[in-house]
């Protein structure tokens, strides 16, 4: 396969993101990783911060690269010519949503395929959200990011000067 696009808010990037991505680029030639820039969902990090994360943390993988866009996922795709969708799925909760979108693309564009990737076994219940939460209330959550991406995480919730508490 040539070229693949993985999508998300990656905010921030777990380790159940870095594993889809590593896996990713083991099978495709270039993989464009892109964070969606929505102005309807608050997000901790910004969009340059979630770049940045992304760009460290795929620095290792030479077919990696990372943009964002805004608006809809197919037309960003058409526009890097990139025919191919990479979805993560987790648990049944990820079906109902990504059998969805995947079939509202292929009617926007037939020529976009959505291929799925099953989580591995150790991040099936990972998501941003948990680690958002676990980080806010001062759980150690250095299992479940990439090293960098902890970093900043701590970094942004020190600034916020939440209370430690345990897990
Ligand atoms: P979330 O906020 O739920 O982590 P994202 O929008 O950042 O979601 O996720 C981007 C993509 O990565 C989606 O296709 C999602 O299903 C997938 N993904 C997220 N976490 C995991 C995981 N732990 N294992 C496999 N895929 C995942």
């Amino acid at each position: 396969m040539d070229k693949a696009i993985y999508p998300g808010s990656f905010d921030p990037v777990t380790n159940g993101h870095l594993d889809i991505i590593k896996r990713c680029s083991e099978i495709v030639k270039e993989l464009t990783v892109a964070v969606l820039e929505n102005p309807r969902k608050k997000a901790l990090f910004s969009v340059e911060e979630r770049v940045e994360m992304l760009k460290r943390i795929t620095a290792p993988f030479p077919n990696v690269t990372v943009d964002y866009f805004s608006g809809l996922l197919i037309d960003y795709a058409q526009k890097k010519n990139i025919f191919l969708i990479i979805k993560g799925l987790r648990a049944i909760s990820d079906f109902e949503f990504e059998f969805q979108m995947a079939l509202a693309n292929r009617k926007l564009n037939p020529n976009i395929e959505t291929l799925f990737m099953m989580t591995s076994n150790n991040y099936s219940y990972l998501s941003s959200s948990i680690v958002k939460e676990v980080a806010s209330f001062g759980g150690d959550f250095s299992d479940l990011v990439p090293p960098e991406v902890y970093e900043m995480i701590k970094r942004k919730f020190s600034k916020s000067g939440c209370k430690k508490r345990s897990f």
